[in-house]
């Protein structure tokens, strides 16, 4: 069977963990040629060693712009163009703090990796793919970005300038062929949503996990949480040109969550 992605360079985001890993894979598989983002690099130097000369790993930190430009240039340098952006890297920020609790860096933090990263990569590839025939930007925002709530308060307001930053952009880089999406996943099995911090006893997380899950499983229409893969399955499609009368969507993968009202689901 053809490779969806033979032919295309992309960069992926937190590639090490979760999502990005998942999307990296299956990228790989499919015949491009990726240049894996993280923060970490012990985690990323070991995924890109693993999956062969198709992937360079280059150790990147989303809140600061020089170091995203020079991943760009990088992309373009090592393997001869850049196709695909997917600013996938964020955080949750502290996870049971209450709005009174936050503060100035906080706020920071989360909206320079989550919106101002984002912003940044897209814009770094744009100026590249604008003067190459086009390409593809998708960025990871999540179903906090769509819906208000208690908890998280400055991670859903990054995703939904997120959303809106994504929407105007798909309007403004149309005409030189550059397609922008905006993902909006909802609970997905990653080390961001295991809700069980460093140090704490397996027998604890198990219960954590168990009790997160479950309240996660029976609150959306499907009945189970997604996976990475899912993900993964979804970016392989909107990056390819199978989708390429698509742009400017807000992309729920969320086992049907933001359909309505959670108390009939
Ligand atoms: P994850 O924690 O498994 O992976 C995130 C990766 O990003 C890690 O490898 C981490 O090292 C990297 N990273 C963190 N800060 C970084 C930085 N400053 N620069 C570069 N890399 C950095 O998380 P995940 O669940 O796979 O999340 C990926 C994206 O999906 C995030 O933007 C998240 O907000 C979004 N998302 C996740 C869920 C979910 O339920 N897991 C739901 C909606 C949206």
């Amino acid at each position: 069977m053809a490779q969806e992605l033979a032919g295309k360079v992309a960069i992926i985001t937190g590639g090490a963990s979760g999502i990005g890993r998942a999307t990296v894979e299956l990228f790989v598989k499919e015949g491009a040629k990726v240049v894996l983002a993280d923060i970490d690099a012990t985690q990323g130097e070991a995924l890109a060693a693993q999956l062969g000369t198709s992937v360079r790993f280059k150790r990147c930190d989303v809140g600061d712009a020089t170091q995203i430009q020079e991943l760009v240039e990088f992309a373009i340098s090592t393997f001869g163009g850049l196709h695909i952006m997917f600013n996938n890297a964020g955080i949750s920020g502290a996870m049971h703090a209450r709005f009174l609790d936050d503060d100035l860096k906080d706020f920071q933090k989360v909206i320079g990796i989550n919106l101002y990263g984002s912003m940044i990569g897209a814009q770094c590839a744009a100026r590249h793919m604008s003067k190459n025939g086009g390409g593809v930007i998708i960025n990871n925002a999540s179903i906090a970005g769509i819906l208000a709530g208690q908890a998280l308060i400055t991670y859903r307001t990054s995703k939904a300038a997120l959303i809106h930053f994504s929407k105007s952009i798909a309007i403004d880089l149309a005409e030189y062929g550059i397609r922008v999406i905006c993902l909006a996943p909802g609970h997905i099995r990653t080390p961001l949503t295991s809700f069980a911090p460093p140090g704490t006893s397996p027998e604890v997380a198990e219960r954590v996990k168990k009790a997160v899950g479950d309240v996660f499983d029976s609150n959306q229409p499907l009945k189970r949480q997604g996976s990475p893969e899912d993900v993964a399955n979804a970016v392989l499609f909107i990056a390819s040109d199978k989708a390429a009368q698509i742009t400017g969507i807000v992309m729920p993968i969320d086992g049907g969550i933001t359909t309505g009202d959670p108390v009939n689901h």
